[in-house]
């Protein structure tokens, strides 16, 4: 029986899973189209390189099972192929009583999505881990780790073409009629697409009459680095659990930096990195029925301000990284490249929280593979093979 022809639009670190997924059961030839040269110029690798281990989840969603099982097969995957890994833990710190009571749900969250190990320490013993961290408690989580994000793609994309996909780089995906793909470079015929195209998800399912509805809004996360302070492990803020993004934290890198972030801050444009507009892309995402029930919401609007005054202030910025740590200093803030989040929002104007894959019969399009996308990735192509193998 001739094999099937998988072709992989976008190879980010959960196209790139997914290709060596495939590539491994042997199911069929394996194509990668990624428009940019380089990997890793998106999401996959303007991250915090966060191995999240769960906490924040809601049981029985699918980012839950997916963040729980791709923490571990991603610690798994590190250790075999040499990748900078570390298991730093966890801490989410209270200075409130509002926070204690968010750190007790996130705890019995935690529990019932099967994160090991949680405790409650108290300030001495926070003091003890941290001694430039200020909280009256924390949550600890000990299977957070730390991880070289775009190590772990470039690892990940190996053993995908050791075991026979081809990446081909720079080959922008402009149309799809049926199963053939256009690039500038080449026409490429398919038996099935797999639709990994991130910030652009949306217009690739759409080229494919999929993903009705769905629109991406780009959402920026700025960082600082922050120079002179002494971190061990990763330092969340009590979260706000009505949004999918988290408040700044501080997290230690694989390099030894601390990075304070990322905010959630709107983009004017999907890969808007810089602070300026993408006109056309704005006003497309602007006048969108999504777009407007979104922004008609007040919860959106006080995120969209608060953010935003994190982003032009670096005084503001300073001061949500002095609810953990109070010793830094204005000066001993630099500029780190940000990131933007890919998040999908339904016609009624719903932020989408859990992961979404459309499965149709010679498609497969990737729609919500937000934080904690990373961690997850290993597990995600598992979940999504399953599903394509078993139609
Ligand atoms: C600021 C920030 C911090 C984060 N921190 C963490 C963290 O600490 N831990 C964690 O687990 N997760 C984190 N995440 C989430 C994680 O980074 C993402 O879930 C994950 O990288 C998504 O991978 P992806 O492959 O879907 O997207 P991407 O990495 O964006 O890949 C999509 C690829 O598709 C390509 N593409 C797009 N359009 C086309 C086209 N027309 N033709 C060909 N190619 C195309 C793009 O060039 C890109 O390379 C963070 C995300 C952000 C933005």
């Amino acid at each position: 029986m001739e094999k099937k022809h998988y072709l992989i639009i976008g190879a980010g670190i959960i196209g790139s899973s997914i290709a060596r997924e495939i590539s491994r059961r042997g199911l069929g030839k394996v194509t990668v189209l990624e428009k940019e040269q380089n990997l890793g110029m998106h999401a996959s690798g303007r991250n915090s390189g966060v191995v999240h281990s769960g906490i924040n989840q809601k049981p029985g969603s699918i980012k839950a099972e997916l963040c729980l099982k791709g923490n571990a097969l991603l610690k798994q995957f590190c250790r075999k192929h040499k990748v900078r890994i570390e298991e730093v833990g966890t801490l989410v710190i209270s200075n409130s009583d509002e926070d204690d009571e968010i750190l007790e749900q996130l705890m019995a969250m935690g529990k019932r999505v099967g994160v090991p190990g949680l405790k409650i320490i108290d300030s001495g013993e926070l003091k003890k881990r941290e001694p430039e961290v200020v909280g009256r408690k924390a949550l600890l989580s000990p299977s957070g780790a730390i991880v070289d994000s775009i190590g772990f793609l470039e690892a990940v994309v190996k053993d995908a073409k050791k075991h026979g996909a081809e990446f081909i780089m720079g080959a922008k995906v402009s149309g799809i009629h049926r199963n053939s793909v256009k690039t500038r470079k080449e026409i490429f015929e398919a038996d099935h697409i797999i639709n990994c195209a991130g910030l652009y998800s949306d217009k690739i399912a759409h080229m494919m009459e999929a993903g009705k509805g769905i629109r991406i809004v780009p959402f920026r996360g700025e960082y600082m680095e922050v120079e002179n302070l002494n971190i061990q492990s990763m330092v969340y803020q009590a979260p706000d659990l009505n949004f999918p993004f988290l408040k700044v934290h501080l997290t230690r890198t694989v390099d030894g930096k601390v990075l304070a972030g990322p905010t959630a801050t709107l983009a004017m444009g999907r890969e808007a990195y810089r602070k300026g507009m993408h006109i056309g892309e704005f006003l497309g995402m602007a006048s969108s029925v999504n777009f407007m029930r979104l922004i008609l919401r007040e919860s959106f609007r006080k995120l969209v301000a608060e953010n935003a005054k994190v982003t032009v202030s670096k005084k503001a910025f300073l001061k949500e990284i002095q609810v953990i740590s109070p010793s830094v200093k204005k000066r001993d803030l630099k500029k780190h490249p940000p990131g933007i989040r890919a998040q999908p929002i339904d016609r009624k104007g719903n932020i989408l929280k859990d992961m979404l894959v459309e499965f149709n019969d010679n498609s497969t399009h990737i729609l919500n593979a937000v934080s904690p996308g990373l961690t997850a990735s290993l597990a995600f192509a598992e979940y999504v093979v399953d599903r394509i193998e078993n139609k």
